[in-house]
């Protein structure tokens, strides 16, 4: 069927509007540096931060073919006037193509608000820990799970023992960032999106009393005494480091009450958790100097007020390969309440239930699942909210398109973009799409 496609039945030109990632800082940053900086890699970098891990290879290789034809398409022809236009495949990378993390991140506030988050107030809190732990991480990427779960346990624990029972629990959605906000530097940190009180067994909401400025502390302290004596327990501290970290004024972990979003704010909410699960790099804040060096606009720091960054293009694509999860590694899980809530999540808008079981997280499932029928319509309709195009709609005559062919065949596809430059070699040069419109105001580096 694919040669079919690709034969000379088609003498006209097929008009096709690619998003031409290949035109972005980002695309060519890699484009041109990555191969060096495998190359590089054992010297330069393996000693502080590991060896280079098997799953960065493939999804550099896969971004680079994102949404660009030679990468295969789809064939698309319009019913009413048989216009015909071709659609690159996407990465569907996790957590480092912009667009397509894009799209995820937006398929998961939906699912939140649609699914998951009871109609209560919540908060967002952030979790961080202090620089000397940070390595620990970036080596063994498997604790990343311990910090996400004692990050709620502190939470849990501090709303139980305000409320003076063991039986009640908040729920919370837990989203596991590695980037800080100076150029994709390596900050594993916690965001969680906190119900403001706990559910009884009986499924009755118990709202907080009034956050006093204790219950952070609280929280904040549990957060660093339950971290250490897990990671001196599972043998990654010796006993007087642990000690010492015990001790140190301040302590360098912070637990920060940020918003709180009320339950009527469901479009307050979509985003927030949208800036949970944002790509680590913002494409527009990136650009190339004269001299090759990568240059990042950045929240300003702390110490020097500097809002622009320079980095060695190598130094740049590390970091930024560094923010890549290990296959089968979570970044969101849902907790308490909302352990029960994810595994019952066709019964929208039910109070949820609390049990015994409800303390395992359960994790998101962040990669979609084959190509079918409904996720072709979920997909069309997310990239017509992250871009405000349809992909469906035919720019000829306004009906929609249909699927009439997938071609993944390299030779194949090769053979028919071939074709398709001849034909359209003296017609001027598509517009590029737009980047994603997915941003919100960072939160600064702690
Ligand atoms: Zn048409
Ligand atoms: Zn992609």
């Amino acid at each position: 069927m694919e040669m079919a496609v690709a034969s000379k039945e088609k003498a006209t030109p097929l008009p096709y509007r690619p998003r031409q990632p290949e035109r972005t800082t980002f695309y060519r940053l890699l484009e041109q540096h990555f191969d060096d900086y495998v190359y590089a890699n054992e010297e330069r970098f393996e000693p502080k931060a590991g060896p280079l891990r098997p799953v960065v290879r493939p999804t550099v290789e896969a971004f680079l073919d994102c949404g660009r034809l030679h990468g295969g398409f789809a064939r698309l022809r319009c019913p009413s006037c048989k216009d015909e236009r071709l659609l690159a495949f996407s990465c569907q990378s996790r957590n480092f193509c912009p667009s397509c993390q894009a799209k995820r991140s937006l398929l998961f506030a939906e699912k939140l608000r649609e699914q998951i988050l009871a109609p209560v107030p919540h908060r967002h809190f952030t979790h961080s820990i202090p620089k000397a732990l940070r390595g620990l991480f970036e080596r063994e990427r498997s604790l990343l799970s311990l910090l996400s779960q004692t990050a709620f346990e502190a939470i849990n624990k501090s709303f139980q023992k305000l409320f003076d029972r063991k039986d009640v629990r908040p729920g919370s959605v837990s989203s596991i960032q590695t980037f800080g906000s100076f150029g994709a530097n390596w900050n594993p940190h916690i965001h969680c999106l906190v119900t403001e009180g706990v559910f009884t067994p009986q499924g009755e909401f118990l709202p907080l009393p009034d956050p006093a400025t204790s219950l952070l502390k609280d929280i904040e302290e549990r957060f660093r005494r339950l971290l250490l004596s897990r990671l001196h327990r599972a043998e990654r501290l010796s006993e007087p480091f642990m000690n010492k970290l015990m001790e140190w004024n301040p302590s360098g972990f912070s637990v920060y009450a940020e918003q709180l979003v009320l339950d009527h704010e469901p479009q307050r909410l979509e985003k927030l958790a949208r800036y949970l699960t944002r790509a680590p790099v913002r494409i527009d804040d990136l650009s190339e100097t004269q001299d090759s060096r990568v240059s990042l606009t950045t929240t300003p720091h702390p110490l020097t007020g500097d809002t622009l960054l320079l980095l060695d293009p190598l130094d740049w694509v590390h970091a930024i390969c560094q923010q890549i999860p290990d296959r089968g590694q979570h970044l969101t899980r849902f907790y308490g309440a909302y352990a029960n809530r994810i595994r019952n999540s066709r019964l929208t808008h039910q109070a949820p239930q609390t049990g015994a079981a409800d303390s395992q997280p359960r994790a998101e499932a962040d990669s979609p699942s084959a190509p079918s029928r409904a996720s072709r319509a979920c997909w069309a309709r997310l990239i017509r909210k992250v871009f405000e195009v349809d992909p469906l709609i035919c720019a000829r005559c306004g009906a929609e398109m249909k699927v009439i062919s997938v071609l993944t065949e390299p030779k194949v596809v090769d053979k028919m973009l071939r074709h398709l430059q001849e034909a359209d070699s003296d017609r001027a040069p598509p517009e590029p799409r737009p980047e994603p419109l997915v941003s919100s105001e960072p939160i600064p580096d702690r």
